[in-house]
């Protein structure tokens, strides 16, 4: 792997791109950012998540952080195993997450981070912060040269309400929009909707997977063309170069 690079790597996907790798209901992905490499959600079986590491020529042990979307079993099932290989890390995780969870995170030997508002994990990466009404969910931002990268989890809270949130933090056109968004069950109509709302707040590429939902990526691969990107499970994605300078709204 290059040490340079700047990649997204999917480890953990209900589809896989390559046949080493399990493919499982849930979610994980690798940030790799010199010096940093941040774990987004771990899937929900540990030794899947660690076999497909393992094919990947993923590291644990050079993880640092790992930031959790939200407290389903399909994206954070996988943590306690990953944590038994590489536990210091800092776990960055919604404070609505349940007390027993945060306390069985810290007595594995993590770091616990307990996150509200949108904060800084490393110069140029930030949570959004838990957004929601029942379930709460924070997404993972990364600034780049060219725009924002939003990574979403399930996007319960929504994935047009999350780039809206978003937008209304940073004032940059996002990149690449990346992750679940959880359109199973909606309509052309609806589909045609949030396109046209995600088009609205200039979202230029698009990455749908996990929950997305089989009908929306259909949709979103004919409306967005060579701009669409086909998501799964051994995926690396070239990020542009980090851009944590510039000043925020
Ligand atoms: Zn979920
Ligand atoms: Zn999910």
């Amino acid at each position: 792997m290059n040490n340079t690079a700047h990649q997204i790597l999917i480890v953990y996907d209900n589809n896989t791109l390559k046949g080493n790798l399990i493919p499982a209901w849930g979610f994980s992905c690798l940030v790799i950012l010199p010096p940093y490499q941040i774990l987004f959600d771990s899937g929900g079986d540990p030794s899947i998540l660690l076999k497909n590491m393992h094919e990947m020529d993923i590291d644990p042990e050079k993880i640092d952080t790992v930031v959790l979307s939200h407290g389903h079993g399909d994206h954070v099932g996988g943590l306690s195993g990953f944590l038994r290989y590489q536990h210091r890390v800092t776990v960055y995780l919604p404070k609505s997450f349940p007390k027993r969870f945060k306390e069985e995170v810290g007595l594995m030997g993590a770091d616990v981070e307990e996150v509200g508002g949108s904060v800084m994990i490393h110069p140029g990466v930030y949570t959004n912060g838990e957004l929601g009404g029942g379930l709460k969910e924070q997404s993972l931002v990364l600034k780049t040269c060219q725009g924002l990268v939003i990574i979403t989890g399930c996007a319960h809270p929504g994935i047009v309400e999350i780039v809206e949130h978003v937008r209304g933090l940073f004032d940059e056109d996002v990149y690449l929009l990346i992750g679940g968004f959880h359109l199973m069950g909606k309509s052309p109509k609806e589909l045609r909707e949030i396109t046209k709302k995600l088009d609205e707040l200039k979202v230029e590429r698009i990455a749908p997977c996990h929950c997305s939902g089989d009908a929306a990526r259909g949709f979103f691969k004919q409306y967005y063309g060579d701009n669409y990107i086909t998501c799964a499970a051994g995926l690396v994605i070239e990020m542009p170069h980090p851009n944590p300078d510039k000043p925020e709204k």
